[in-house]
């Protein structure tokens, strides 16, 4: 297949048309700031921006834009034609290294959660040199982080790339002790599994709440559901496959490393995979990968639905977040190694995930909270909403013997000591895979399983980071100053499994047992909802963290509190507004319509002959009529509630008050109106119902 070969990487400024294209001098000097983070020279940047302007103009851009990743969760972009007027009356094409590096959106509608005042709403953008410019439809794209005057960050970028400095300046530490003198720069890498749904465009426009909330806010459960799980990994229906190979190639010219597709569980749901990269790129890709795969659906007469629960009854969709820890050597630090030495190395590592993932439980369970991931967490489909981690049998098997001083393998007899003996390799195990565990250790990387299908990874990954930094950095502190490292190393190890092994859990996630075990005797936090778990990002334990490796500021935490409970409450609100719209509007018309068309049929049978049955038809009058006043004092009342929350100023409150009151009340309206669906006509219904939603392509 020489063709993917060819079309890779077509539409982005990477090395090879860098090196291409650039002065040697100025390449090499771009070379050290993507690599080592050096300080660009202005110099530098005009050549560049020279550079990029003419590759990209041959590629068909008319426009350049900063592309970035506000706190809307997704990306933002205000084009710039390249034009500039020349003293004859044309235009020349210009582009500046000051407009390349620095950009300033008058992005005042964007949410800072009090971070610019409105009189000096503007932020500003900075451009990320680790991250290719790329061209989309005829623009250039310039990855960039986006900022207040102030220095806050106001996206998902900047604490992310923050955070990878942070757990690199620690991992660096601890590298150091086992004499690795030679590794420069340790990052993140991530591979993030997405999933999707694909429904036909013409009835996805006749249902408002896939329109306005990208979710099913009624509906019935069809005849067939997932139950016999004949779509999860089945033959990919003709066109599927051919959305499935444009998308591809979409995704290649932008040199996203799209590698896996296959069906998921629920009827009409599938899978992408990209191979795995450092986590900024990752995050930039995936975020791009979610914008093509709606645009490329469009091309197909379909629609992409990112939503994490987009029908009930049915699997909802999730995103794996496949995360590792690498030198700039090549060395996977969460890969037992060879030697004694590189398996005691592969154990610290290993504990300060443990470490982290017990200590910040919350915030791992915050990162992924938006209203869509809560109908997932917990619902017998995706890992429950206690966090947890699964090693597998013998990996905890060598953390308990080194725990008790025990032999770990049985045959030897010999007691495990760091330093000594290797390690057995992990080889990962496909045949016994624990599937539902929220964090799984995967053999050589860690699957963080909760996040949800529309969230950024940048969240995810920007607690993962700071928490592992941290374990880190409590392991770097000790140690340099300890008097012999090894016994101080195994010391601290066998502290970490011992004060940490309460998070380790191998079982079923999804059993209800182990929820009780988690909570009564583990004592691990059960965060139900965004509201149970948002508040806790401004937990003391959780603003030192964090502040101390300067991942946010406390304005910045502050902000991104307010943000998230406020997208929460305003995502629920219009789901209400939604519901009451369709209740009144469509669902109790219809019902009338059929109802008013059984009664004239009553009507017209005894004309004929009043010994005519009409049982049924009075039947259904009958249910219908109850169904209809349900469904009336159900819109009733969520009116009710949300006029009475809309009045409510704390966002926190609010919250609470979307938690406690507008859902179940949602929930309270759905009912009825599912039930009637079920006793009407289908020619009456107002809009396409599951069936066709789940089977229609
Ligand atoms: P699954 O069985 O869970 O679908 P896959 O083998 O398909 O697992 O891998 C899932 C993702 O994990 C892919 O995106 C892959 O590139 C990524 N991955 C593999 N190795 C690593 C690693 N060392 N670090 C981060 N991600 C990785
Ligand atoms: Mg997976």
């Amino acid at each position: 297949m020489s063709k993917v070969t060819e079309i890779f990487g077509t539409k982005v400024f990477d090395d090879r048309v860098m090196k291409a294209n650039l002065p040697t001098d100025i390449y090499r000097s771009l070379k050290k700031t993507i690599d080592e983070g050096a300080k660009l020279d202005i110099d530098v940047a005009d050549a560049v921006a020279d550079a990029m302007k003419d590759w990209a103009i041959a590629n068909g851009a008319t426009h350049f834009t900063h592309w970035f990743q506000p706190l809307t969760g997704i990306t933002a972009e205000k084009h710039d034609a390249f034009i500039s007027p020349a003293p004859d009356g044309r235009v020349i094409m210009e582009f500046s290294g000051k407009e390349l590096i620095k950009g300033e959106p008058d992005a005042s509608s964007f949410p800072s959660g009090g971070l610019r005042a409105t009189f000096e709403a503007r932020g500003y953008t900075a451009w990320d040199p680790t991250s290719y410019a790329f061209i989309k439809d005829s623009t250039l794209c310039i990855p960039t982080a986006f900022c207040s005057y102030g220095g806050e960050a106001l996206d998902k970028k900047t604490p992310l790339l923050r955070s990878m400095e942070a757990l690199n300046k620690q991992a660096l530490r601890i590298l150091k002790l086992f004499g690795n003198d030679t590794v420069k720069c340790v990052r993140t890498s991530v591979g993030p599994e997405q999933e999707y749904f694909l429904v036909p465009k013409e009835l996805y426009e006749k249902r408002k709440d896939l329109v306005f909330t990208g979710r099913t806010l009624f509906g019935a459960k069809p005849p067939k559901g997932q139950e016999l799980d004949d779509h999860y990994f089945g033959a990919i229906k003709p066109r599927v496959a051919e959305y499935m190979k444009d998308l591809n190639e979409e995704l290649w010219k932008l040199g996203i490393l799209a590698k896996t597709q296959h069906n998921e569980v629920a009827p009409s749901q599938h899978e992408l995979a990209p191979i795995y990269s450092t986590t900024n790129i990752a995050t930039d890709h995936n975020q791009l990968t979610m914008e093509i795969m709606q645009k490329v659906a469009a091309r197909h007469g379909l629609v992409c639905l990112l939503h994490e629960k987009p029908f009930a009854g049915v699997n909802g969709s999730g995103k794996h977040n496949n995360w590792s820890i690498s030198t700039d050597t090549g060395v996977n630090l969460l890969t037992p190694g060879e030697t004694p030495y590189e398996n005691a190395q592969f154990l610290i590592f290993l504990c300060a995930v443990i470490k982290a993932v017990d200590d910040y439980q919350d915030l791992l369970r915050l990162s992924v909270a938006t209203a869509g991931n809560d109908h997932r967490l917990g619902a017998n489909e995706a890992p429950p909403a206690v966090v947890s981690m699964f090693l597998g049998d013998e990996l905890t098997a060598v953390l308990d013997a080194i725990e008790n001083d025990t032999p770990y393998n049985g045959a030897e007899k010999t007691v495990m000591k760091l330093g000594v003996h290797v390690l057995p390799r992990f080889t990962r195990d496909t045949t016994d895979r624990n599937r539902t565990s929220p964090f799984a250790f995967t053999g050589n990387k860690f699957e963080f399983r909760m996040l949800g299908s529309s969230n950024s990874i940048a969240c995810a990954n920007i607690m993962l980071n700071a928490a592992v930094a941290e374990s880190l950095k409590i392991y770097a502190d000790r140690l340099e100053g300890a008097e012999d490292f090894e016994s101080a190393l195994h010391a601290m190890i066998k502290k970490t499994i011992k004060d940490h092994k309460r998070i380790i859990f191998n079982g079923n996630g999804y059993d209800d047992a182990w929820i009780k075990e988690a909570t009564e005797v583990r004592g691990l936090l059960n965060l139900k909802t965004t509201p149970d778990c948002m508040p806790r990002l401004l937990d003391k334990k959780n603003v030192d963290m964090l502040t101390s490796h300067k991942v946010f500021s406390v304005a910045e935490l502050h902000s991104r509190c307010d943000i998230m409970l406020d997208n929460y409450c305003k995502s629920v609100n219009i789901e209400a507004n939604t519901m009451v719209d369709m209740a009144r509007k469509q669902i109790m018309p219809a019902i009338e319509a059929y109802v008013s068309d059984l009664a004239k049929a009553c009507t017209r049978k005894l004309a004929v002959s009043d010994k005519i049955s009409i049982k049924t038809e009075k039947g259904l009058i009958e249910k219908l009529s109850a169904l209809t006043d349900k469904i009336d004092e159900a819109t009733e009342a969520l009116e009710e509630a949300i006029a009475s929350y809309k009045k409510i100023t704390d966002v926190t409150e609010a919250s609470y008050r979307i938690r406690d009151d507008i859902l179940p009340k949602m929930d309270a309206l759905r009912a009825p109106c599912d039930e009637a669906e079920t006793l009407t006509a289908e020619k009456y219904w107002p809009f396409p119902t599951y069936d066709k939603l789940l089977f229609g392509v």
